[in-house]
C-alpha cells in the first residue's frame, strides 16, 4: 500500500490548502468525502483503456492555435493562465498541466494577440489551473487587456479558490472587479466556481461569494459527478439547494472526463441519468444543471 502511494506521489503532485485541512480535519464522513477529492489513492495506478492524460485532446493543434489557448467554440476561447491551484483535484481534466507539471510562468500575451485578431471571439474564459492563484496586479493587467478589445463582450473566470482558499478573495481582488466594471461597464463579468458538495459552502465561503457578487459578477457553478463523493440523489439535491440559496446558478454537472488515474471516480452514465431524472422531479427546472459529457469537439448534453 505504502509503495503504491509512493508510486502515485511520484506521478502526480499533491496539494490540499490549509483552509481545507483546517475546515475538514474532523474525520467525519462528510469531511472525508471532501478530502477524497484531493487525496492520493493507490487506485490511481489503475488505467483502463480510453483514460489518458489529455482526455479532451486539448493539445491537438486544431483547437490549440496559440500558447496556453484553447479555441473549441467559434465565439469563445479558454486562456490557461497558470498551472497552480490551492488544491489538486485527483480527477482534474487538465492533470497534464496541474498535477503532472511544474509551476509554469503565466504567458497570456500570445492569447491576447490571437483574440485581438479574431473578431468572432466575444468571450474570454480565464482558467488554468486556477487564475486566482496569480497576484491580483497580474490578474488585473490581464483582464483589463482583454476587456479593452472591442469585440470581447464577456469575461469569465473559472475558479476553485473561493471554496478552497477563501482568504485569496480579499479586498484587492474585489477592487479589481469593481475597477473592471467601472472602466468597462458594458461588458458582462462571470465567475464559475467548482463545488461538488453542499458542505463546501461554509459560512466563510458564502460570505466570499456574496462579496464577489456585490462587485457585479454573475455567479455560476460547475460540479463533477464523482463516485463515492456526490453520486446520490440527496447529496446532489442538497448541493443544488445550497447553491441557489446563495444565488449561485447550478450550471453544469460533468460526467467525469477520462483522465488517467481517475477511473475509480467514474459513475456510469445510465446511473447519472437516473439521478438527473430524480432531481428534475424534485426541484424547479431552472435549478437543474445541465448534465454534460465533454470531448474535443465540445459538450454533449446528456440531460437537459
Ligand atoms: S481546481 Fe480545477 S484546475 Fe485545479 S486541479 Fe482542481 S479541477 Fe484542476
Amino acid at each position: 500500500m505504502q509503495n503504491s502511494l509512493d508510486h502515485v506521489n511520484s506521478l502526480y503532485r499533491f496539494r490540499i490548502s490549509s483552509y481545507i485541512r483546517k475546515t475538514f480535519g474532523d474525520g467525519s464522513d462528510t469531511s472525508q468525502r471532501v478530502l477524497k477529492q484531493f487525496s492520493p489513492d493507490p487506485q490511481e495506478l489503475i488505467n483502463p483503456e480510453h483514460f489518458s492524460n489529455d482526455p479532451l485532446s486539448e493539445t491537438h493543434s486544431d483547437i490549440h492555435p496559440a500558447v496556453n489557448l484553447i479555441h473549441k467554440y467559434k465565439s469563445k476561447v479558454l486562456v490557461l493562465v497558470t498551472s497552480e491551484c490551492p488544491v489538486f483535484c485527483r480527477y482534474c481534466t487538465r492533470k497534464r498541466k496541474t498535477l503532472m507539471s511544474k509551476p509554469e510562468k503565466a504567458d497570456w500575451l500570445p492569447a491576447l494577440d490571437y483574440v485581438k485578431n479574431n473578431a468572432s471571439i466575444n468571450e474570454v474564459i480565464f482558467s488554468g489551473g486556477d487564475p486566482f492563484m496569480l497576484p491580483v496586479g497580474q490578474l488585473q493587467q490581464m483582464a483589463m487587456s482583454f476587456a479593452q478589445i472591442k469585440h470581447v463582450g464577456f469575461l469569465r473566470w473559472h475558479t476553485r479558490v473561493v471554496n478552497t482558499s477563501p482568504e485569496r478573495v480579499n479586498q484587492k481582488l474585489l477592487d479589481m472587479f469593481l475597477a473592471l466594471k467601472e472602466f468597462h461597464p458594458q461588458k458582462i463579468y462571470t465567475l464559475v466556481s467548482h463545488i461538488n458538495l453542499a458542505e463546501e459552502l461554509t459560512e466563510t465561503v458564502k460570505l466570499k461569494f456574496k462579496n464577489l457578487q456585490s462587485t457585479g459578477l454573475r455567479l455560476y457553478n460547475q460540479s463533477v459527478l464523482l463516485k463515492g463523493i456526490n453520486d446520490d440523489f440527496e447529496t446532489l439535491r442538497d448541493l443544488i439547494l445550497a447553491l441557489i440559496d446563495n444565488q449561485i446558478q447550478p450550471y453544469y454537472l460533468h460526467q467525469l472526463d477520462r483522465v488517467e488515474g481517475s477511473s475509480h471516480f467514474e459513475v456510469k452514465e445510465e446511473y447519472g441519468l437516473q439521478l438527473m431524472q430524480q432531481l428534475r422531479e424534485a426541484l424547479p427546472a431552472w435549478a437543474i444543471p445541465r448534465y454534460v459529457r465533454d470531448s474535443k469537439s465540445g459538450k454533449s448534453n446528456l440531460f437537459y
